[in-house]
């Protein structure tokens, strides 16, 4: 009998996963493809006083933007289709850079993830999450993904450019939120994690760092890795005996009660510290659930906790677990019922829906809010009394980030720019990828052929498409329903 070498039957496995990869994307398409086109007949008969004529261009203008869409299925991405502009993030595992989309003119973030140190760190699973996440979650409160690809070395995803910057550097700047900025942003990230979660994911990560600001002020949600949090795999689990302080061994590490320092005195040791905490390679674990620190299962309910940590750092100045050791913070988190206080100066200007708010969330998982009721439980909360949901994303954001001009990263942390450098060189388009681990990595989004404007500014010579989209026919017709 014939036999093949290892390297030979590594070769086939991988083929065989690329192979039924590439059938599965295929039927998918074809299925997304149909479902696009039935929600454009689905609202055209919604507007019922739309000519025959109108409703034959809409169709039309649907049916180029497929083809566009098709040939950008069939298109290998790289490095070469955008120009590196400006370095805006830089983490553990790589770096964001804002670049621009040499098809569309656009600006985009491109954020790129070294393989080898995914691989090595475990990471694998992470990096899919993150590009399923971003593919299947599209919601206004979530940053939009236009494309991921790889080539031999990395791993790139592009997503829509956020102007405003982080909310970690907002906070940073401001010290602490007036109680209406955090409801605003508090709400927004409620409305972010029921998307997410109504899609089966758990973040995980929330913290600031994690929360953007777009141009107008809107909040939303991002990195869905897990690729820098404190990876609570390497963290050992604290014990049950460490949340009730009995266990001898437990007690002696824990640290002295209540912090006996003033408000001000912490607010500054943890600006010193905030940044060099999110960049280092185990993050902070400022943020995290104790159920997940104690690794003792957990669900959504975890997210929920994050957002009551975030709730207080707006609102008090720092994170209510700080420590300048991160041990020393998830020790704080898992005995949680010692450690979280309120400073003298915080409860006096908190108001008390506000302070039961942050208290209903860094609770035990049964008490929580979102435990039973997932976030309509948070949303019917006092808190946010009075506030509109429905129209929450079209109502005008407490403020709206200075941005210049189009390349202006005020709003970010300013970093020297190896520039090129950082960057693969091109011509890897052409190379297949014969790594097992990231097959299925490649997306392209249907967003990313949306904006037809863009490509016409970039493309002076192009004729300006003679068929307005829904979009437009919708407005059209609404204006002349007001004049009639
Ligand atoms: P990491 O895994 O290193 O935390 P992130 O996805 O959180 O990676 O990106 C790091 C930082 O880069 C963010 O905190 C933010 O400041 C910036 N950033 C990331 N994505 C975008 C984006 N789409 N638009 C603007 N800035 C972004
Ligand atoms: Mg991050």
């Amino acid at each position: 009998m014939e036999t093949f070498s290892e390297e030979t039957l590594a070769k086939a496995r991988t083929a065989k996963i690329y192979i039924e990869h590439l059938y599965k994307v295929q039927s998918q398409n074809v299925k997304e493809r149909r479902d696009r086109r039935a929600a454009l007949e689905q609202e055209l008969q919604s507007y019922p006083q739309l000519s025959e004529e109108q409703r034959a261009a809409a169709l039309a203008e649907h049916e180029r933007r497929e083809r566009e869409y098709s040939r950008l299925q069939r298109q290998r991405l790289c490095m070469d289709d955008f120009e590196p502009l400006k370095l805006i993030g830089k983490g553990a595992f790589g770096e964001v850079r804002i670049c621009r989309d040499c098809s569309t003119g656009k600006l985009v973030a491109v954020k790129k993830l070294r393989k080898s140190e995914m691989v090595r760190r475990g990471q694998v699973d992470h990096v899919k999450a993150e590009r399923n996440v971003l593919a299947e979650v599209r919601h206004h409160s979530v940053v939009k993904l236009y494309y991921s690809f790889q080539d031999e070395e990395y791993l790139y995803l592009v997503m829509e450019y956020l102007p405003g910057g982080d909310m970690m550097t907002l906070l940073i700047r401001k010290e602490i939120l007036p109680e209406d900025w955090a409801r605003f942003y508090l709400a927004q990230t409620v409305v972010a994690l029921e998307a997410i979660h109504a899609a089966g994911y758990i973040h995980r990560d929330i913290k600031p760092d994690n929360l953007l600001l777009d141009a107008a002020g809107q909040c939303k949600l991002s990195d869905f890795g897990l690729c820098k949090p404190v990876d609570v795999s390497t963290l050992p689990a604290f014990a049950a005996a460490d949340v009730t302080g009995v266990s001898a061994a437990g007690a002696a590490e824990l640290p002295p009660s209540p912090s006996p320092r003033s408000q001000g005195e912490q607010l500054r040791h943890w600006q010193e510290n905030r940044r060099k905490l999110a960049f280092s390679t185990v993050g902070t674990p400022d943020y995290i659930a104790p159920e997940v620190l104690m690794k003792k299962g957990y669900g959504m309910e975890c997210d929920w906790w994050s957002l009551g940590a975030i709730a207080y750092e707006m609102m008090v100045g720092f994170p209510p677990f700080y420590s300048d050791d991160p041990m020393t913070t998830c020790r704080k988190i898992v005995n949680w019922r010692t450690y979280l206080r309120f400073p003298s100066e915080a409860e006096a200007a908190l108001t008390p829906a506000a302070r039961d708010f942050i208290s209903r969330l860094l609770c035990d998982v049964e008490e929580r809010l979102g435990s039973h009721g997932g976030a309509s439980e948070l949303r019917a909360h006092p808190f946010f009394a009075g506030l509109d949901w429905k129209s929450l994303f079209e109502q005008r954001p407490p403020y709206r980030p200075a941005v210049e001009h189009e390349l202006d990263t005020q709003n970010f942390e300013q970093y020297e720019d190896d520039g090129a450098t950082g960057l693969t060189p091109g011509g890897s388009r052409s190379r297949p990828i014969a790594d097992p681990n990231f097959i299925g990595y490649t997306y392209k989004g249907w967003d990313a052929v949306h904006n037809t404007q863009a490509k016409q500014r970039i493309n002076p010579q192009r004729p300006a498409p003679a068929r307005p989209g829904i979009n437009q026919l919708a407005e059209a017709f609404a204006q002349q329903a007001n004049i009639q």
